[in-house]
């Protein structure tokens, strides 16, 4: 009797092990399926997170492919059409609001081009750079700047060596031509056509005058606009004080109400860059509006 006893105590332990035995497993399990199915919808909600982020990247990176495009439709104009150059042959005349166009020869150079783009970006104007394409060739990133911080990429030939550019109406049509390809390269838009031209020395007067005339009908023929300017600072005059260029700039705009300013930013051109921000001051102060040659091309492609 007492054996039975022994046995089914024996017995009734062991069972009670068993069931703790399976509880802590059960346990265990729970747990675990617990463990994961948390862990579960957490990577889920890492992943519609990153994939939110990704959305939000391709919809900015979208919104930024389209900024570029409004800017690049604006160049993608193979020539001028005849209400634009009557815009250009009416540049020099009176406008309501003033306005001015500040433009930029013989550039870009390392010395002076980047200060004249802090200084338009800071004051938040848009300006107008007649590039010279040996100038490209040798800084091209500065003329991407220039383009996509907004400015107009107008064209001021190759060589800037009377000699070469005034060989022939050819020759001129070459260094333009030349100089587009220049800027293509350096924008990395092969659809660009700078549409502008600035004859080096100005489009009237001196020994080439004929020639110069005879080619700026044939680049009208091309759909591409000549144009010079109306007012200047003297930068290219050897004057050596901000107050000489200033003096410069108020006796050669006087009281015109539509300007194209004539400026540099060649090399040994820091003095231009130096007397900017008083020119800016004066035009803000006397009611001028800053414009590029964007705003006389208005034509949506
Ligand atoms: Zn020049």
């Amino acid at each position: 009797m007492d054996y039975l006893i022994k046995i089914e105590n024996r017995k009734r332990k062991l069972n009670k092990k068993r069931i703790t035995i399976l509880i802590v497993v059960i346990l265990i399990i729970f747990f675990l399926i617990l463990y994961f199915v948390i862990r579960n919808n957490f990577k889920k909600e890492i992943a519609t997170e990153k994939n939110n982020e990704t959305q939000i990247s391709n919809i900015l990176e979208e919104n930024i492919i389209e900024e570029q495009n409004e800017v690049i439709k604006k160049y993608n104009f193979e020539m001028l059409n005849v209400e634009e150059f009557e815009r250009f042959d009416n540049i020099y005349k009176t406008s309501d609001p003033k306005r001015i166009f500040l433009t930029f020869d013989d550039g870009p150079t390392m010395q002076v081009t980047p200060y004249i783009l802090d200084l338009l970006k800071n004051e938040d104007i848009k300006a107008t750079f007649f590039v010279l394409g040996n100038r490209v060739d040798a800084n091209p990133e500065l003329v991407k700047r220039e383009y996509e911080e907004g400015h107009f990429i107008a064209n001021h030939g190759y060589s800037h060596k009377y000699s070469a550019i005034y060989a022939s109406t050819d020759a001129v049509i070459d260094e333009y031509s030349k100089t587009n390809q220049s800027i293509r390269d350096a924008i990395g838009n092969q659809e660009y056509n700078s549409l502008a031209f600035r004859f080096p020395g100005g489009s009237v007067g001196g020994y080439y005058d004929s020639l110069k005339k005879a080619t700026k009908q044939i680049l009208r023929e091309k759909g591409i606009v000549s144009i010079d300017w109306n007012a200047l600072i003297g930068d290219s005059e050897g004057l050596k004080t901000k107050e000489k260029l200033l003096s410069r700039f108020y006796e050669t705009m006087k009281n015109q109400s539509s300007v194209v300013l004539l400026m540099h930013d060649a090399a040994d051109k820091i003095l231009t860059y130096e007397t900017l921000p008083e020119i800016i001051s004066y035009c803000r102060e006397n009611g001028y509006e800053f414009k590029s040659l964007y705003d006389v091309i208005l034509r949506e492609s």
